[in-house]
């Protein structure tokens, strides 16, 4: 991704649009040129993993998000050389917000100075001694023009409302001034005790005031999308289903594949000739019903003797009444990850239904004959093997350092691979080191690399051709 470009340059949007379509073919796989079905619209995907979408980003908003850091960055050094060349050349106001762009004057600087959300450019003040904040500032609380008038403080500024020798707030003169309920705002803002302390306008979005670019995106985000987040659902799931499905220990792809399900846009024969693709009507499984999501994971006789044959026992018919993605969303209501035991139930969920999906597509592709014992079997298989592995990393993680140098003797594995890291505070030297050999101890190859000034030892590599199998 061309970052440096994005945070100083306002990229067109069709090379946006371009770059957007390149990281959705990729999602969605191609095959040769081929163009895979995009079945789940690109401003779905693009929402936050909570929001029902996986989070990947739009490029124009990350530039619109990126570039206003210059803004920024320009706002809080106001003394720097960019800001007085700009300043000098072609905003004659002291602020950067009266700046009225002409044809004439630089297309970075006005990318950069215009905003292109406002939201963006929102302030809030740290008040020093409150004369550089004048009362109509559009970051400071706005009173009506009227009252200001009255009071002879059209062209007053925030120090007027502030006893200078206490170094407290006028509240009579704050309350005048302002609806109550912002009185009351302004009288809990606090005012620096230090001498000729100068007034500083901080970004609004965030709790230190520094402008934060992936804070700006979500705000962005939002104010494209302000109907996703009205509520507690999206796309017609509970916000915490959406974000749930994530934390199953389980591959990406399986989760990947539930979150589709989610969104019904798997390429069952329902769905595709809902796209006005012909194909064959027919459940592949039990050739007696029309293939719909429903059909093929709950009411197909194939999937019944599945859910009912697993250890989990399940008997779809109790619940004929729901859809797929309501089965799937009250399950995750019910069980939340957190807790083992749901974590386990949720885990032969997902990867029954995903043996399902599988030998369904084997069915159709290679011609298999359907066979609930075949899909029993390797869920079970898939599920023993998930949870081994996921289990395993959580201990690891959770464990000394010491158990990475552990070695492990299972007969399945043909190698062992250790990694050890430091790191010097003193020296700021950092640095890993590598060996991997055969269960019966001979060396495959070793070495190291370091992040400090001095470059690691790097140890030779006695065997190139790495054996994986059994991995
Ligand atoms: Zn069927």
């Amino acid at each position: 991704m061309p970052l440096y470009s994005f945070s100083c340059l306002k990229i067109p949007e069709t090379i946006c649009n371009k770059l957007d379509a390149i990281t959705r073919t990729f999602w969605w796989g191609h095959d040769l040129g081929d163009r895979k079905l995009h079945l789940i619209s690109w401003d779905k995907i693009c929402q936050p993993k909570c929001r029902g979408g996986i989070g990947l980003k739009k490029f124009s908003l990350v530039n619109q998000a990126m570039i206003t850091k210059q803004f920024w960055r320009i706002q809080h050094n106001l003394n720097s050389l960019l800001a007085r060349t700009f300043q000098r050349k072609y905003c004659t106001s002291n602020s950067l917000r009266d700046y009225n762009p002409k044809p004439n004057h630089s297309w970075i600087w006005k990318t950069v100075v215009v905003p292109q959300n406002s939201s963006l450019h929102q302030g809030k003040w740290l008040i020093g001694s409150g004369h550089h904040i004048p009362l109509i500032h559009p970051d400071w609380y706005q009173a009506p023009d009227h009252i200001l008038r009255e009071n002879n403080l059209s062209n007053g500024t925030v120090a007027d409302l502030i006893d200078q020798e206490t170094k407290s707030w006028k509240v009579e003169v704050v309350r005048k001034l302002y609806h109550p309920q912002v009185a009351k705002e302004i009288l809990l803002l606090p005012i620096s005790r230090i001498p000729n302390m100068e007034d500083k306008i901080l970004w609004k979005h965030s709790n230190s005031g520094d402008y934060k670019v992936k804070r700006a995106y979500q705000l962005v985000l939002k104010d494209l999308y302000p109907s996703a987040t009205h509520n507690h659902r999206c796309f017609g799931i509970a916000n915490e289903v959406w974000e749930r499905i994530w934390k199953v220990k389980l591959p990406l792809k399986i989760l990947n594949f539930i979150w589709k399900l989610l969104h019904g846009s798997l390429p069952v024969f329902e769905v595709l000739i809902n796209r006005g693709i012909t194909v064959s009507t027919k459940c592949i499984l039990c050739n007696e019903e029309e293939e719909s999501l429903n059909h093929l994971f709950l009411k197909c006789h194939f999937a019944r003797a599945v859910w009912h044959g697993s250890n989990l026992e399940i008997r779809t018919s109790d619940c004929f009444n729901l859809s797929i993605n309501q089965w799937v969303e009250t399950c995750l209501l019910q069980n939340d990850p957190r807790n083992p035991i749901r974590m386990g139930l949720l885990q032969s969920i997902f990867t029954t239904l995903w043996s399902i999906w599988n030998h369904r597509n084997l069915v159709l592709h290679q011609g298999k004959d359907p066979n609930p014992m075949e899909v029993l079997l390797t869920s079970q298989s898939l599920l023993c093997r998930y949870q081994k592995v996921f289990n395993s990393s959580q201990r690891q993680r959770s464990s000394s350092r010491q158990q990475n140098q552990q070695q492990f003797t299972n007969q399945d594995w043909q190698l062992v691979i250790k990694v050890a890291a430091s790191i010097n505070r003193k020296t700021k030297r950092s640095g890993y080191a590598y060996e991997a050999t055969k269960v019966d101890g001979s060396d495959l190859f070793t070495g190291g690399t370091s992040c400090g000034k001095k470059p690691f030892c790097l140890a030779s590599s006695t065997n190139n051709q790495v054996g994986t199998r059994g991995l």
